[in-house]
């Protein structure tokens, strides 16, 4: 069913700062591109933050009907360690410290995020390209830039020259920087610099002897620039000029501006008519980042292995939780939000569990078409997730009412509600139901929490054989207890 032909949909567009009507280029069509993960660590929540909102905006496409193709990357040579222009390879480095080859760490994190990514029921995305695998496509561009004179070599590396290509295009119109103040703003190069302007980033640089990733190309054995890989593959599988490109917030400045400078040097198209940005997940009210060690793998939530929450979460709770807020807005993760979210979570799954047995009679007494359109309206409004979930809980509260006797619904209006809640919920937002067997963690947390209290009881009575018992018992299961000036918790391995 084509949906979207009734909906009209609004998106808020970083390259005009404006919420705009979406229409894509082929009707009936999105060519969507996120960058992905770079694969030499394990994915903390906040990368997973950043592509569930590209789940959830590539789900909601699909629900209304288009024929989506979603590219989503994998970055496996050329990002450099601190974003920098200079310097090692995030992953040659691991591989270095780890005395490993590059592509066993490649494929070592490349498994995590696919297992981390499955548990969060995400939908895999159409193509997953990997950066290596488009070396020929990177050096073609390359070319392209240097024959149209927006690039030059220097010592068996080439460099975008920016002040060049913004003589006749705008460089900083993503990030609304003027290329002035950033040249003001700039130190001077260092003596050892080839580039001729601070502001050039490379295409190609040129690999020392101790550089284990290699390429040969026309200018000697190098590698590429991290920005170049995103704009070989997605012009190579969405067109010169396609529909979506996102990403996180952190990536606007400078990654996506020498995405764009690059397609738009090599062929003279603006490469992306809608460019999303989702905001970034905090802890303690800072980024959670790698490398400033504040941060939380998604796998020490779920075994509740982890020093700053009190419980094991599920994924799916985890996931309401991001969904409860929009994405272009900053949350911050605590254990107290994760407690919160939990218990909306489950009010939400018992509703939809209660749905089918509700008795039907000859009238409804809230208005269940209007509701619908309340929550197409909010998915409508920018991907507004939060809107939604208040409208969600609306139903909800008709729901349980309608169960206590003190409302009615009639058959077709059951049935309606029945599937929106469930495309919503399920299809739209990701959500699972705890209560499908697999997700049936949450009777097992009930039992350990009861276990801890029999071995409260016993320590109170000094019946330390019992607790003790318990307490190896459990642990022999895989469930550690940990005894804290807040209390006793637990971690599931
Ligand atoms: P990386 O693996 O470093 O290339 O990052 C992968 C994705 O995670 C990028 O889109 C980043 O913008 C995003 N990201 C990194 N840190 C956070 C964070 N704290 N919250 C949300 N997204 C993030
Ligand atoms: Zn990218």
């Amino acid at each position: 069913m084509q949906l979207y032909k009734d909906q009209t949909l609004k998106v808020t567009n970083s390259l005009t700062g404006k919420k705009e009507v979406f229409n894509p280029v082929n009707e009936g069509h999105i060519g969507m591109y996120v960058c992905g993960p770079t694969v030499y660590s394990n994915v903390h929540l906040g990368n997973c933050r950043t592509f569930m909102s590209f789940d959830m905006i590539f789900r909601y496409f699909k629900h209304l009907g288009y024929k989506v193709r979603y590219v989503r990357n994998i970055t496996d040579a050329g990002h450099l360690v601190d974003d920098a222009e200079e310097g090692e390879d995030k992953i040659a480095k691991k591989a270095r410290l780890e005395q490993i080859e590059p592509m066993e760490v490649v494929q070592r994190y490349t498994v995590d995020f696919h297992n981390i990514l499955e548990q969060f029921n995400f939908l895999p995305p159409s193509i997953e390209p990997t950066a290596t695998g488009h070396i020929i496509e990177q050096l073609e561009i390359i070319k392209e830039i240097l024959k149209k004179g927006f690039a030059y070599e220097v010592n068996g590396s080439v460099y975008f020259d920016v002040k060049k290509f913004n003589e006749s295009f705008d460089y900083g119109k993503l990030s609304g920087r003027k290329l002035e103040d950033m040249i003001a703003n700039t130190r001077e190069l260092t003596a050892q610099s080839d580039k001729k302007s601070p502001q050039d980033f490379a295409l190609w640089k040129k690999a020392e002897p101790q550089h284990i990733m290699r390429w040969p190309s026309p200018w000697g054995d190098g590698f590429p620039g991290w920005h170049l890989e995103c704009t070989a593959m997605s012009t190579k599988y969405l067109g010169e000029t396609f529909d979506i490109h996102g990403g996180g917030m952190d990536l606007k400045f400078p990654h996506h501006e020498c995405e764009i400078a690059q397609a738009e040097a090599s062929n003279g198209n603006s490469p992306v008519n809608y460019w999303l940005h989702a905001n970034m997940l905090t802890m303690n009210g800072k980024k959670m980042a790698k490398s400033t060690g504040n941060n939380i793998l998604p796998g020490e939530i779920f075994s509740g292995n982890n020093a700053i929450l009190s419980k094991p979460f599920i994924p799916s709770v985890v996931r309401f939780f991001m969904m409860q807020a929009h994405y272009t807005s900053i949350l911050d993760l605590s254990n107290d939000a994760l407690l919160a979210s939990e218990k909306g979570f489950n009010r939400l799954i018992d509703a939809l569990d209660n749905m089918s047995g509700l008795e039907t009679g000859v009238n409804t007494d809230f208005n269940v078409a209007d509701w619908k359109q309340k929550c197409y309206d909010a998915m409508n409004d920018d991907f507004n997730t939060p809107i939604l979930i208040a409208n969600l809980f609306e139903a909800v509260k008709h729901i349980n009412l309608i169960k206590e006797g003190k409302e009615n619904i009639t058959l077709s209006d059951k049935e309606l509600l029945q599937q929106t809640m469930n495309s919503f919920v399920f299809d739209v937002l990701g959500l699972e139901n705890k209560n499908d067997g697999h997700q049936d963690s949450d009777k097992l947390q009930g039992v350990v929490e009861l276990l801890i209290q029999l071995r409260n009881d016993a320590r109170g009575n000094k019946d330390f054989a019992t607790s003790d018992k318990i307490r190896d018992q459990l642990l022999a299961m895989g469930i550690q207890l940990k005894d804290g000036k807040e209390g006793t918790t637990f971690s599931i391995s």
